[in-house]
């Protein structure tokens, strides 16, 4: 599918010097906009520079963002600084703005992503328009479809230079993220789009600073393509997202921790030990499979002896202590405890489902 996505145009795709995006949340002032793009400059070679002109905000009356005049703020730094320069857009007008300035890159925001007319609104504007590269966020919910259909607006419009951004999703649970990342829905992202490349975006996932590394961290060990990272001149005074920006200094400092690992090597010792613990895991995923068929065998012995004495498939009691032993033995050999629940809330909904049907069938037809 949409094998023809192209790297991002003039980006460096090479692997082991990721793409890195940074800027301000927010354009404020023309000094707070230069000051923090050249500090970047100045601290760390980066892909391009960021910053928000109109901000999408969860309430009214916080700062909406400062609109057109940063446009020619951010047009001043670009030329200043010989730097591209990407923005957020959520509209038509926003779109043909960013492009009268001379704004390189544009993005969809993860709460227009979440609205197909948006996005559609904005595909059509670009018709025409394609060489300009197009980074979609996903959806604030955790709907792959919905970030994919924003991906295909975009690419049926014609443009072929086109990224992800993964910021993480909207929750009720509480966690410490302010959005959960839920990796595995980039990674079934990548592997239906293996050709997009993929950016991650600490800052909104994490929503405080000391998140960011060790998000960026896990994003590389991913095999991500690259971080779009909120910078600020002076972080805690900034008029949005002031708990996630850091100065351009640490972002220098993170930037040169993270651990940039590799995806393959060819060193040949390295392979055949690899190849050696992978046989091990080959070898009990099947003993696992084997276990999980026995385990079969047994659910439709005991089906059928339900069926035959009437009593129900689902018995909440027997739920409850299947739940309680699983996790204190699993707790008890060093397994995380949301894992074992996890598994035996897929395993035991299985046994459900297989006693359903043996208990649905009539005793004459079963033989
Ligand atoms: C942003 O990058 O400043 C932004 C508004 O992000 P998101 O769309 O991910 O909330
Ligand atoms: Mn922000």
């Amino acid at each position: 599918m949409m094998e023809d996505i192209q790297p991002l145009k003039s980006w460096s795709m090479v692997r082991d010097t990721p793409i890195a995006i940074a800027g301000p949340c927010s354009a404020e002032t023309e000094e707070q906009l230069f000051q923090t793009c050249k500090l970047i400059k100045e601290n760390i070679d980066i892909t391009m520079l960021r910053a928000g002109i109109w901000k999408p905000r969860t309430r009214p009356g916080s700062f909406e963002g400062i609109g057109e005049i940063g446009l020619e703020w951010f047009r001043n730094v670009k030329k200043e600084l010989n730097m591209p320069i990407t923005v957020e857009v959520a509209t038509p007008q926003h779109v043909e703005l960013a492009l009268k300035y001379g704004v390189d890159v544009l993005w969809i925001g993860a709460r227009s992503t979440v609205n197909p007319f948006t996005v559609q609104d904005i595909a059509d504007v670009l018709k025409g328009v394609t060489d300009v590269p197009v980074m979609i966020k996903n959806p604030i919910n955790p709907d792959l479809s919905l970030w994919l259909g924003g991906i295909e607006r975009i690419y049926n419009a014609g443009v072929r230079h086109i990224a992800a951004i993964h910021r993480g999703f909207s929750s009720h649970e509480k966690t410490k993220y302010r959005n959960t990342p839920m990796w595995q829905l980039a990674i079934d992202m990548k592997n239906k789009l293996p050709h997009i490349p993929m950016i991650c975006d600490p800052s909104h996932i994490g929503g405080t600073r000391d998140l960011i590394l060790p998000i960026a961290q896990k994003a590389m060990d991913l095999d991500y393509d690259g971080l779009m990272i909120e910078t600020h001149i002076d972080p805690t005074n900034a008029w949005s997202d002031a708990s996630q920006q850091v100065t351009p200094v640490r972002l220098a400092e993170i930037l040169r921790e993270v651990k940039i690992r590799k995806e393959k090597t060819d060193d040949t010792e390295f392979n055949s030990i690899l190849d050696e613990l992978r046989g091990k895991i080959d070898r009990l995923d099947k003993e696992i499979i084997e276990s999980l068929m026995n385990r079969n065998k047994l659910v439709k012995q005991i089906g059928e002896y339900k069926r035959d004495n009437n009593v129900t498939a689902f018995q909440p009691k027997r739920w409850k202590a299947i739940q309680q032993t699983r996790n204190a033995y699993g707790k008890e050999l060093g397994l995380d405890e949301s894992f074992i629940t996890q598994l035996f809330g897929i395993i035991h909904s299985e046994a459900i489902r297989v006693q359903d049907d043996v208990m649905n069938i009539e005793p004459e037809q079963a033989k």
